[in-house]
């Protein structure tokens, strides 16, 4: 079995889908767990607060927030930004207006893929 270091606390363990060691994980998950309830119990505190009032960085919370493990309190609103086009958003990494580009362009570059195979296969002939 591959063992790995803990990119967090540095010790050696056998590696598994889990970024972290157990304990780790194990924390990371209270951590974020503690910082849920906070949220859900002041929903007047900014992201900043409730960084502060948890002990954790802005940048953590955010990256619940983008990932949709926490969801924006009343007070969090427009502290979220779309990473396409900066417009206040509730959860996520984009507006759903970008959301939307984004699947329409994927979409498109498939249909151009499926064109181009459909090509090859013909001169091929
Ligand atoms: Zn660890
Ligand atoms: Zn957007």
């Amino acid at each position: 079995m591959d063992a790995m270091n803990c990119p967090r606390c540095r010790k050696v363990f056998v590696k598994r889908l889990d970024p972290l060691c157990p304990p780790c994980m194990k924390e990371e998950e209270d951590i974020y767990e503690k910082v849920r309830e906070y949220v859900k119990d002041n929903p007047d505190k900014m992201i900043k607060d409730v960084a502060a009032a948890c002990d954790v960085t802005v940048k953590r919370i955010l990256s619940y927030l983008r990932e949709g493990r926490l969801s924006t309190s009343a007070a969090m609103h427009g502290e979220l930004l779309c990473g396409q086009c900066n417009k206040p958003i509730l959860t996520g990494r984009m507006c759903e207006k970008c959301i939307m580009d984004t699947n329409f362009t994927v979409q498109g570059m498939k249909n151009d893929a499926a064109i181009k195979n459909r090509g090859q296969i013909h001169t091929r002939r």
